[in-house]
Formats: structure tokens, sequence, C-alpha cells
């Protein structure tokens, strides 16, 4: 097997090598810790039948314990300094394609079809850059990219954020638009002492697995999420309150938003946060039937 990247003497050395200075603006913290990689792995499930997406490969620290788990591993870097570097540390594996694009940008379902036609199971393993880590999860959701999981390392408190339950001080909008899709917990709590260099949070592992059933049907799960987010405005106030001043620009009348309140049997005296996913749900489609 190839020397790891990840260690710490190994990593310092390619980053001389090729003179490469980090930008903070890119989220660009490198995992030294091969023990840490290995781990992030196991909870991948890989086979030689499964397909990886990765965002980020930095200089291939977790992209080398991916090709070697994997059938074929996909990453998507945006920093064009970091490709040579990449066909330098990479070159003993022949089952990784490096891709110079924002991932924000990539038509992800002409990805599947292009790279995993043949694969049983595709999953996104990363260590996500942080700036970006929400928008890079809902697109993987909102596109309806047909994978099975994540298991991405991200800001501890937003793992916190996107795993909490109802009646919780965490449980917000996030919580309730990845939950909508997929089961999510933390599998792993990371120190800062694993990157270089050191962030200045916590970071987490969360493990996301697609749910056989979808909580609720919805009429419009953009608006779900709209309702949703228009429930959290004020964290204090009800939900008939914030959803008055919140829900499209404060257009639907009182009495609209009480009917639909009352046909979903939601209390108007609650706080969002008490609300399931199911009755986010509900209320987002008896709204829906008052506005359109
Ligand atoms: N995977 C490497 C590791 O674990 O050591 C690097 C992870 S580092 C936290 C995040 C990586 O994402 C960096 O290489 C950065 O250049 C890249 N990146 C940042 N924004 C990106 C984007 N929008 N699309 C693709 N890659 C991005």
């Amino acid at each position: 097997m190839n020397k790891d990247i990840a260690t710490p003497v190994r990593t310092n050395e390619i980053l001389k090598k090729h003179g490469f200075a980090f930008k903070k603006s890119l989220g660009q913290n490198f995992l030294i810790d091969p023990n840490v990689l290995r781990n992030i792995v196991s909870h991948a499930g890989l086979t030689k039948q499964t397909g990886v997406i990765e965002i980020g490969p930095g200089i291939g620290a977790l992209t080398e314990h991916l090709a070697r788990g994997a059938g074929k591993v996909v990453a998507f870097e945006i920093d064009n300094r970091l490709l040579p570097v990449l066909e330098d540390t990479l070159s003993p594996y022949d089952n990784i394609t490096v891709i110079h694009q924002d991932i924000l940008k990539v038509d992800l379902l002409q990805v599947m079809e292009e790279h995993f036609a043949d694969y049983d199971d595709v999953v996104v393993v990363a260590n996500l850059p942080y700036y970006v880590t929400t928008p890079i999860i809902m697109k993987f959701l909102l596109d309806k990219v047909p994978i099975s999981g994540m298991i991405i390392m991200m800001q501890k408190e937003v793992a916190d954020r996107i795993t909490a339950k109802p009646g919780t001080k965490a449980y917000g909008s996030l919580s309730i638009a990845i939950q909508y899709y997929m089961d999510a917990d933390v599998a792993m709590i990371v120190p800062k002492t694993v990157f270089i260099p050191q962030p200045n949070v916590e970071s987490a592992v969360l493990r996301l697995i697609r749910k056989e059933e979808l909580p609720a049907e919805v009429i419009d799960e953009s608006f779900l999420f709209e309702v949703s987010r228009g429930s959290f405005v004020q964290r204090r106030k009800t939900i008939f309150n914030n959803l008055q001043s919140s829900l499209q620009n404060g257009k639907l009348r009182k009495e609209e938003i009480l009917k639909a309140l009352e046909r979903a049997s939601i209390d108007p005296t609650r706080r969002g946060e008490t609300l399931s996913i199911k009755e986010f749900a509900l209320l987002s489609n008896e709204l829906y039937g008052e506005f359109f």
C-alpha cells in the first residue's frame, strides 16, 4: 500500500514541494491524521461496487482512502493550484477522476449518468469547505441526485443543527430541510488538532442516509421550506405571529393562516420549534391551498 498522504510529515513535504499556500477563503483545512480518515471511510460502507463523489480533495488525503475502498471516485476541486498537486499525489491510483469545478455549478445528474451508470450505489464523502456546507448539501437534495447517503465533515455546530429534534434549541429550518429527505446523525466528533491549519471551531462527521419513505407528501417542497424558515424568524414568537409577518412578505391574511393552522390541527400559540416535520408538511399543504 502507498504511504499515506495524511501524516504531518508527508503533508508538509507535499506542500513544500509544490509551494502551496492555504487560502482561508476556500475553507482549506487539510486532514493530517490517517486514523480519522480511516474512521470517516468506515462509515461510508464502501465496496468495489460503490461510486463516490468527493467535494474538495485538497491534496488528496481523503481521496486516496476512498479510492482504496470504492470502485470509483470522482472529486471536484475549485482551486486550480491543487490540480498539479493531486496529479502527483494520486498518481498511484487508477480509479480517481479529479474535476476542476465549483461543486455548486456542477450538473450532478449528468455526473451520475456519465460516471456512475454502472454502479449499484453512490455516496458523497467529503471534508467540506465550511463556508458552503449547507448550500452543498441542499444542492444534492433539491437536485434529487440519486445518492444513497453522505458522510461529511463540517462544523460541529452545523451538524448539531442538522440532527436536532423538535423541542430543542438547535432545531430549526435546517433540521427540517435535511431530515425531510435523510436520516441524520453525528458519526464522530473531531478535534481541531487533526487539521492543518487548525480551524477555529470543533468539527463533526455527519452521516446522512436517504429515507426509504418521505415523512409526508407535500404539494411543493420549496414552499414547505419557506413555511419552516418563516416559522423560526423569531424563535420566541408563536407560529401564527411568525407566519403572519414572514410568509410571502406578509401577503396572507390572518384568517387564512388561522384556517390553515386549524385544518392542520396545530394550535396557533405553539412555537415553531415544537412542530414535527410531519406537522410542518401538513401545515404547508394547508397554507398552499390558501395561497395558490
Ligand atoms: N479533502 C481534503 C482534506 O480532507 O484534507 C481538503 C478538505 S478542505 C476542508 C476543503 C477543500 O474544498 C479545499 O481543497 C478547497 O479548495 C475545496 N473547495 C472549496 N470550495 C469548493 C467548491 N465550491 N467546490 C469544490 N471544491 C471546493
